[in-house]
């Protein structure tokens, strides 16, 4: 970490509210306290403050690669930062292969699976858990579809905070494996992700933890956003001309564009990536929503790609702004694409997505089909959790191993190897 970095209260200014523009000083507020649950907040710093701790040189000589090395744009005291599970530093690999195949100039992946326990989630639930423990926290909550549930358990678990997690029926079940282990009480909501997240709300506020949900707690997207300043970081500050990233809540790719927005205010970069939102066609409230002029009407969450089949998201202001103000846009991809995907990606890079996880990847191929990225563009796309959280699915698209009898005869016979 580095020892000059400013205190929280001269780095962050405070919050500014997404609908009514009010700014507030207060650094812990959830939600803007006129609007209420609408009114999502964003994080506000003195860029000036920070230009002289993050400067490209600094970043250079830091060996720290956790997320923690972009402590000045983080909304922490960032005391006990190094006490934490290594979040970060995960890698970005070119793919040469399918940028050849699909007539890109460049492709890369950037494998967020490799998180401490699996999925960019760890980046949101990191900086959160730190928080609640800087403010004197002694449980922390949220709903989730799996990963920010698992992820807030892991890093609870490393800090020894207790944790309640609320998850809706059809959470797969290394997710719920992963939960247990790290000792949350698990409350599996009979119903949808909706009536989750309901619940979790109602006893957040009846018991008084710190609520860690995603759409709501403006800390998320702050984390989340050490992906985009990894990926200019690892790619020399020169950004793709596209970052790619697959959309339930919203907060993901908020916070995709908050990194971008970020480091060009900070005059690191010098244009901000076209950012693709993508989602399954199960399940695809922001696509529809893009072209409803932002009008969001709840949908069925009717995907396989559990961690994205969110009907009612708790981030629409930011996740539609990302694409807008970026000048990027909104594709969705069926089920068979995404298991499609799953395969690709695994054959031809080695990396094992969840459904969720390859999503973005398939909604590039998709946006190239549709004439969207053009041939010879740059192409980032963020892989966002690992296939090993749901073997189910990973089954269901790789099919299965060939049984036989164990002779050199039988294998011979088989035809599995051609
Ligand atoms: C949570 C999640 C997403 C989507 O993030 P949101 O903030 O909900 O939009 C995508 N992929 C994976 C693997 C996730 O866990
Ligand atoms: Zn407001």
């Amino acid at each position: 970490m580095n020892q000059n970095t400013a205190t929280l209260r001269e780095r962050v200014t405070g919050a500014t509210c997404t609908l009514c523009r009010k700014h507030y000083t207060d650094l812990d507020l959830l939600t803007c306290p006129s609007c209420g649950e609408k009114g999502i907040l964003d994080i506000t710093f003195d860029y000036d403050v920070i230009r002289k701790s993050l400067t490209r040189e600094m970043l250079k000589s830091n060996p720290d690669k956790t997320i923690w090395r972009y402590l000045p744009l983080l909304p922490v005291e960032g005391t006990d930062a190094g006490r934490m599970l290594q979040i970060g530093g995960t890698p970005l690999y070119r793919s040469e292969r399918l940028e050849k195949a699909w007539g890109l100039g460049a492709l890369y992946i950037k494998d967020d699976g490799l998180n401490p326990t699996g999925s960019l989630k760890d980046r949101a639930s990191g900086v959160a858990v730190l928080r609640a423990h800087e403010l004197g926290y002694e449980t922390i909550s949220c709903s989730s579809t799996g990963n920010a549930a698992s992820s807030c358990a892991g890093n609870a678990a490393r800090l020894g905070l207790k944790t309640v997690i609320f998850v809706p029926e059809r959470a797969p079940e290394g997710k719920l494996a992963q939960l247990l282990i790290f000792g949350a009480k698990v409350v599996s909501v009979i119903g949808d992700y909706k009536a989750t997240f309901d619940l979790s709300k109602a006893a957040i506020e009846h018991y008084g933890w710190y609520n860690r949900n995603a759409g709501i707690n403006p800390v998320m997207s702050e984390g989340k956003k050490t992906v985009s300043l990894e990926i200019a970081e690892q790619l020399n500050f020169e950004p793709t001309d596209w970052v790619a990233c697959s959309v339930g809540d919203g907060c993901t790719i908020g916070g995709v564009y908050t990194g971008f927005k970020d480091l060009y205010e900070l005059g690191l970069i010098s244009r901000i990536p076209r950012i693709l939102g993508v989602q399954s066609t199960g399940c695809q409230p922001f696509v529809d929503a893009a072209k409803a002029d932002g009008v969001l009407i709840p949908a069925e969450e009717n995907t396989l790609a559990d961690s994205i089949a969110v009907g009612v998201p708790r981030n629409p202001v930011k996740a539609l702004r990302a694409p807008k103000a970026s000048g990027g846009t909104w594709i969705s991809v069926s089920d068979e694409d995404i298991l499609d995907m799953m395969r690709e990606l695994g054959r031809n890079e080695g990396v094992f997505g969840e459904p969720a996880g390859v999503t973005a990847t398939a909604g590039v191929k998709a946006a190239i089909a549709a004439g969207i990225i053009g041939k010879g563009e740059t192409v980032t796309t963020i892989s966002t959790g690992s296939g090993l959280k749901d073997v189910r699915n990973a089954l269901l698209a790789a099919g299965k191993p060939t049984r036989l009898e164990p002779s050199l005869a039988a294998l011979e016979a088989s035809g599995l190897l051609g």
